[in-house]
């Protein structure tokens, strides 16, 4: 089985769309469409025929290019049954729910629905490469929004997430890392794993370079929306001797306001 290639393609301002080329059979895969036309450049860049469009939730974000990158291409539109029934990922072909797979090439896809930022949100784990894609679920030192689902959901869903193997590369849908790390170090400034990674991402946002992908290994160190056990993030917030979701929730409500 060949390796997987992948490109991070910039879109909008701060939006990441992931190129996925598998070279025996010539497959291309595109994570999330923000806009067509940054995707359509680097397709024609590699050489590269799309395929797959993956889409993570119907955020307009994240399907933006789906109908034109489709028609140009001939693409088959993967979504979640949710979204489907809802009628709200544009152009798709196929709903997918928890547990469902697919494929590019030999490589195999897993879905994994994970709920909380919107209801239909699913994320794909590439099961043989160990890269996981999150889409507006799990950022690098952050987690998305509560859109439509509550804090227990969406606690329910990153901590599935946080149970992938620990080398796993994390591909997250946007490049919020350097403000997400600064209210990170708001809630556990006593950790120096996260104090190393926010240095690290300042630098890597001096150069202009990407701060993904990173690992989830890093991530549970450093993330602390994967990090309800902490002791110092729970003496911050007080809470102490209740259930991760609920420190989940504090951390969520203080970094909306932050
Ligand atoms: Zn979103
Ligand atoms: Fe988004």
């Amino acid at each position: 089985m060949s390796a997987l290639r992948v490109r991070l393609v910039p879109c909008r301002s701060d939006n990441y769309a992931v190129l996925l080329h598998d070279e025996d059979s010539g497959e291309t895969a595109v994570v999330d469409t923000p806009e067509t036309e940054p995707i359509a450049a680097a397709l024609e860049e590699e050489g590269w025929r799309l395929t797959h469009i993956l889409n993570t939730h119907h955020h307009g974000d994240h399907v933006a290019g789906n109908r034109a990158l489709k028609e140009r291409h001939g693409a088959t539109v993967y979504g979640s049954e949710y979204d489907a029934k809802k009628g709200r990922v544009p152009g798709l072909d196929v709903a997918l729910k928890d547990g469902d797979g697919l494929r590019l090439g030999d490589h195999r896809f897993d879905v994994i629905a994970v709920p909380g930022h919107t209801l239909g949100h699913i994320a794909y784990y590439a099961c043989d490469a160990k890269m996981l894609f999150a889409g507006d679920t799990l950022f690098s030192l952050g987690c998305g929004r509560l859109f439509e689902g509550d804090a227990e959901m969406m606690w329910h869903s990153l901590d599935l997430l946080r149970h992938l193997p620990d080398d796993t590369q994390l591909y997250c849908g946007h490049e919020y890392t350097l403000s997400n790390g600064e209210f990170a170090l708001e809630v556990e400034p006593g950790n120096a794993a996260l104090r190393e990674r926010v240095e690290e991402v300042r630098e890597l946002m001096r150069q202009r370079r990407p701060s993904i992908p990173v690992s989830i290994g890093r991530e549970k160190a450093t993330n602390p929306f994967l990090r309800p056990q902490s002791a110092e993030i729970r003496d911050r917030l007080g809470l102490e001797g209740v259930e991760n979701w609920r420190v989940f929730a504090a951390l969520r409500e203080r970094k909306d306001a932050f």
